[in-house]
């Protein structure tokens, strides 16, 4: 093993820094959650909805229980069903596809680019069929998709468009925050996310006052009067403390999201003479930097000399969807998917968070070019 550790822990994500910071805040959220009789569906959701519409630039955010859940909830609210074919990227979370599923309709992968992993227009527009309905583009990693071609295939056939920003707090395409830039966005506050609760929550947002209707009555029983389900809906709110929790933390969230754009500049500047494939930005894009993702044909090596130095990776992600067992037996699995299958065995994500400091970044950096395949 080449170069000793300097005794430096590098976590991958150091979340309790991020509560040891704001802990007084969340503190004081939390206590006005326990002191008042309201937990569910109370002030607390409805003003953080306010704050989160308002920081997307969307007409409405609804809050519901995870990310997940905005997903299907958004497409069964943009009128996905049985039936349906959603076009999704095929190197995502698997929630993506999941939301598919869940929400009754059928997911069909088109492949991102092996050299780019991006979601191409043109793989887009020749995926669509006569039983297409919507297409979910993904933020993925916290760098925003180039909207605007998708946004014409997609007015050209006429399909909504839902896309997944879990990954993307912050960021903006064309100079405009994501959130209302589509049929509908949705996100996760996922703990580990850019902005996170403390368990689980999501939202959607959108500036059409009908789709927003109907997410308020899909998330509560399909009910927008106690006792009346006008349709088939589900249990899925962001409750009173999460919603109080995460009003604290969106203040930080521009703040957070700028260290992080620092740290990436950093990685991308000092890694520049390495052998890794280093991200790449979208043109009129801000990225947020949710993830810091290199590619190497030497993951698993790279791996094991990074953690020998007390750097820890993870890899986003290493089965892709379609190769998951859940959709065994699928059409879906069958799909021939190069790009997906070839980051999936590339991809490494490097440390990355508000409260990584420059002396474990450069923890980070020296092990890496300490390396030798
Ligand atoms: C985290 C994530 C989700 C799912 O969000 P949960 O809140 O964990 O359900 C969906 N899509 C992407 C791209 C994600 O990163």
């Amino acid at each position: 093993m080449s170069g000793a550790s300097t005794g430096t822990r590098v976590p991958f994500l150091d979340l309790r820094a991020v509560h040891v910071e704001l802990r007084e805040e969340l503190a004081a959220a939390a206590l006005r959650v326990l002191d008042s009789d309201r937990v569910l569906l109370g002030p607390e959701l409805a003003a953080f909805e306010q704050e989160w519409a308002r920081f997307t630039g969307a007409g409405h955010a609804v809050g519901v229980g995870n990310g997940l859940d905005a997903l299907t909830l958004g497409l069964r609210a943009l009128g996905v069903g049985p039936g349906d074919e959603v076009l999704v990227p095929s190197h995502t979370f698997v929630a993506t596809w999941l939301a598919v599923v869940h929400a009754g309709g059928t997911p069909v992968s088109v492949d991102v680019s092996p050299l780019t992993g991006a979601w191409e227009a043109d793989a887009v527009q020749a995926a669509v069929t006569a039983r297409t309905r919507a297409m979910v583009p993904v933020h993925l990693y916290g760098h925003p998709v180039d909207l605007d071609p998708l946004l014409d295939v997609a007015a050209r056939h006429g399909l909504a468009v839902l896309d997944d920003a879990a990954q993307a707090h912050g960021a903006t395409y064309r100079g405009r925050p994501l959130g209302g830039l589509t049929s509908a966005t949705a996100w996760s506050f996922y703990p580990g996310k850019n902005l996170g609760a403390l368990g689980d929550g999501g939202a959607v947002t959108t500036s059409d006052d009908d789709v927003a209707q109907r997410l308020r009555s899909l998330r509560n029983y399909g009910s927008a009067e106690k006792y009346v389900h006008t349709e088939i809906g589900w249990n899925s709110r962001l409750d009173e403390l999460q919603a109080a929790l995460l009003s604290v933390k969106l203040r930080r969230l521009d703040e957070h999201n700028a260290r992080r754009a620092a740290l990436a500049a950093r990685y991308t500047e000092r890694l520049a003479g390495s052998a890794l494939v280093l991200p790449t930005t979208v043109e009129r894009a801000t990225a947020v930097w949710h993830l810091y993702v290199v590619r190497t044909p030497h993951r698993a090596a790279l791996r094991d000399h990074l953690g020998a130095h007390g750097v820890e990776t993870l890899v986003h992600y290493p089965v892709p969807p379609h190769r998951q067992p859940a959709f065994a037996g699928t059409p879906v699995a069958a799909a021939s998917l190069p790009g997906a299958d070839t980051l999936a065995r590339e991809v490494l994500s490097l440390p990355m968070g508000p409260h990584l400091t420059e002396e474990q970044q450069d923890t980070v950096i020296d092990a890496i070019e300490s390396f030798r395949p």
